[in-house]
């Protein structure tokens, strides 16, 4: 995989020292992944220099590449262990998804719209992480074919959880999506399927994400 040049390299070690261990993330595997992916390589390249900043960025199209801690608790929240198979809905510039490459078996992500599908697959190719499924369409009703998924990340704000996703999850898998208003105050929550008809549902605090749009998010 192509970590960057050795400015970058330090700058990302900065990243995990001073923006993601003083919050709490412990998993080390996500620690070491967010250490590995070259961030600077998912931005418009005016905004390399910002790549590591603790803040989201523009990528085009009124979307973002999220904070560099939303990633990593996003990550973490779905406890993996290299096993799983993991959806991401919500691709964007395909960073969080080669986060996930790093730490999941598979990885599968879905994007609405076309150039930053296009683009996502192309900045995964150039840094390596060529394994990561990318479809173009609405992830607010998952990606049936692939389904069950052990893991389902949203990076999109929706009213509800999507009964799509949910019925993609797989017993004892995990889902972890923002709820809220549209472009306002929102939950992160994890949704763990417990049975086949038994779902238990956590809140770890407030975050604010583009709007899921699409059947299962906003109209
Ligand atoms: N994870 C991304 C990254 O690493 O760059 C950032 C995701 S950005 C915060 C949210 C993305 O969700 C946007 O690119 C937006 O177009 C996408 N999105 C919104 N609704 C969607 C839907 N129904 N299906 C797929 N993608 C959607």
């Amino acid at each position: 995989m192509n970590s960057g040049n050795q400015d970058y390299r330090t700058k990302r070690q900065a990243m995990v020292r001073q923006q993601l261990a003083p919050r709490g993330i412990v998993d080390k595997r996500v620690l070491e992944a967010m250490a590995r992916v070259p961030r600077e390589l998912f931005v418009p390249e005016h905004l390399r220099a910002e790549a590591y900043e603790d803040h989201p960025l523009p990528i085009g199209h009124g979307q973002t590449i999220s904070q560099p801690y939303i990633v990593a608790l996003m990550a973490e929240m779905l406890c993996l262990t290299g096993r799983e198979r993991v959806l991401d809905v919500g691709t964007g510039s395909g960073y969080a998804a080669a986060v996930l490459a790093c730490i999941a078996l598979e990885v599968y992500s879905i994007e609405r719209i076309p150039d930053l599908a296009a683009q996502a697959r192309e900045n995964l190719d150039k840094t390596g992480y060529t394994q990561v499924h990318i479809r173009c369409g609405d992830g607010s009703l998952g990606w049936p074919e692939a389904a069950p998924f052990d893991g389902v990340s949203v990076a999109a704000g929706a009213p509800s959880v999507p009964s799509a996703l949910i019925q993609e999850l797989s017993v004892g898998g995990r889902l972890v999506i923002p709820v809220g208003s549209e472009g306002g105050d929102q939950q992160l929550l994890c949704v763990t399927r417990v049975s086949d008809s038994e779902f238990e549902q956590s809140g770890v605090g407030e975050v604010r994400f583009v709007p899921l749009l699409g059947e299962g998010g906003w109209a």
